[in-house]
């Protein structure tokens, strides 16, 4: 028997494996399907794929199937090999796929919700289908009976859904930018507390049992470490996205985290280092540098006859500056800030290069993404995303540098003549589709790719 490969740190470049096509609207969610060569996705045009890689290289379905309405999200158990859908329409659909793939039987559905399912979580160790709907409602079902076991109203849509299984504890994140946390009982949950600390609404959670630390993505770009198992209230914020954050997975082997961005951007963070919380903003009528008063301050700037200056903080320190005390910037990785940010002359002093190393990495996927799966077995990272222009650049891009890549994105358009489209007509198209990465793989090639494509 081959020995498990070693799950290794994510310090290549993705290497761009593969590309699948075809769907005809948003793919909202998709999974790999761990052990096989395929990808589970869900679709905008109402369709279930699964797609399975053939031997000419290229991912194809295996399983092609309508549901009445939209989907918008999934929850895949390799072990039983169970898929629950959510759909537009509030319902939840259970099927078992056949062993080879080729097959899907529906099991039961639920109506879950009044309106679209946002997102849903299988539980295998309690038999519990949980959800979170656009009707404002978390919900749970059992999945053996099909019966519901409660609901609770959240004070806005939720897209984040994580659970603890061994408190039983959910957590729910919502457009209003607060994260909401429930103990589950067999037939009845409370509110445990509500962590607020998001200026814009919660996009995406993550929970790692482990080390016992939720993170939550959001639309104001930043990603806030709640340090639930450390007891003692620290919340680390993650700035490394420009845009928001839509998507997030940990790798527990290793120890890092994956953001997405809806611009495109994956971030790898390393989770190994010890960050700090920023420093809370401090109050004062004059710079707490040079003392000169700040534009309100009418009785100083009358008495000292000076002009009322505007009012800057420093990231490192917290201080109240005036913008000549703080005309530096620094990127101070260590607390969270992997771009440069405005600090104080002396905290610039203060911050050491080595200080500066970046503790994560960037990389351009070049499309929306809306959503990410990493399987850590394989290193691999599947992200499903939305564009038109950026495909076709990218696709273009790869051509330029990679002669094996040339190769498979000529056979990508090969079989997009089979599915009736216009190779010019690509680039202008709505396209979505799914990117595969490979980040474990020490390909030389790798570097070239991304960096051509930036
Ligand atoms: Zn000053
Ligand atoms: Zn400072």
């Amino acid at each position: 028997m081959a020995a498990e490969p070693q799950p290794k740190a994510l310090t290549r470049k993705p290497l761009l494996l593969n590309k699948v096509e075809g769907s005809q609207d948003v793919v909202n969610m998709a999974a790999i399907v761990p052990k096989e060569d395929g990808v589970i996705s869900v679709s905008e045009d109402r369709t279930v794929r699964v797609w399975l890689k053939r031997d000419s290289g290229q991912y194809w379905p295996s399983i092609y199937h309508a549901m009445p309405s939209p989907c918008s999200c999934m929850s895949f158990n390799p072990e039983t090999r169970r898929l629950s859908i959510g759909l537009d329409n509030g319902t939840i659909s259970e099927f078992i796929l056949s062993e080879d793939y080729n097959k899907m039987t529906l099991v039961k559905s639920y109506q879950a919700h009044q309106s679209r399912v946002i997102m849903i979580l299988f539980v295998l160790e309690m038999e519990w289908v949980l959800s979170t709907g656009q009707d404002k409602h978390f919900t749970w079902h059992c999945s053996e009976s099909g019966q519901r076991l409660g609901g609770y109203r959240t004070s806005a849509g939720a897209c984040g859904l994580q659970f603890d299984v061994e408190t039983r504890h959910v957590f729910v994140g919502d457009h209003s930018g607060q994260v909401t946390i429930l103990k589950l009982e067999q037939e009845s949950c409370s509110l445990v507390t509500t962590f607020k600390g998001h200026t814009g609404g919660v996009t995406a959670l993550c929970w790692d049992p482990i080390q016992r630390v939720l993170f939550s993505g959001s639309s104001d770009h930043s990603i806030i470490m709640w340090d639930i198992g450390g007891r003692k209230g620290t919340a680390i914020e993650l700035q490394g996205h420009n845009d928001k954050v839509q998507s997030l997975s940990y790798a527990h082997h290793t120890r890092q985290l994956i953001s997405c961005g809806a611009d495109g951007g994956i971030v790898v963070w390393n989770m190994d280092v010890e960050r700090q919380e920023t420093p809370e903003w401090l109050d004062s009528d004059s710079c707490q540098k040079c003392d000169q008063p700040f534009f309100w301050n009418f009785k100083q700037m009358w008495d000292s006859k000076k002009i009322g200056l505007r009012q800057h903080h420093c990231r490192k320190c917290g201080k109240a500056v005036c913008g000549k005390c703080s005309s530096k910037r620094s990127s101070i990785p260590l607390m969270g800030f992997e771009f440069e940010v405005r600090v104080c002359d002396s905290c610039h002093e203060s911050i050491t290069d080595e200080e500066r190393a970046p503790t994560a990495t960037f990389h351009d996927s070049k499309h929306n993404i809306v959503h990410v799966h990493f399987d850590a077995t394989r290193g691999w990272l599947l992200t499903s995303g939305t564009d038109k222009v950026i495909k076709g650049l990218l696709a273009m891009d790869l051509t330029c540098a990679v002669q094996g890549v040339h190769l498979m994105v000529a056979e990508t358009q090969a079989h997009q003549s089979e599915f009736k489209l216009l190779f010019s007509a690509r680039f202008l198209r709505r396209q979505q589709y799914h990117q595969v990465w490979d980040c474990s793989r020490n390909c030389a090639h790798a570097d070239e790719v991304v960096e051509s494509a930036s």
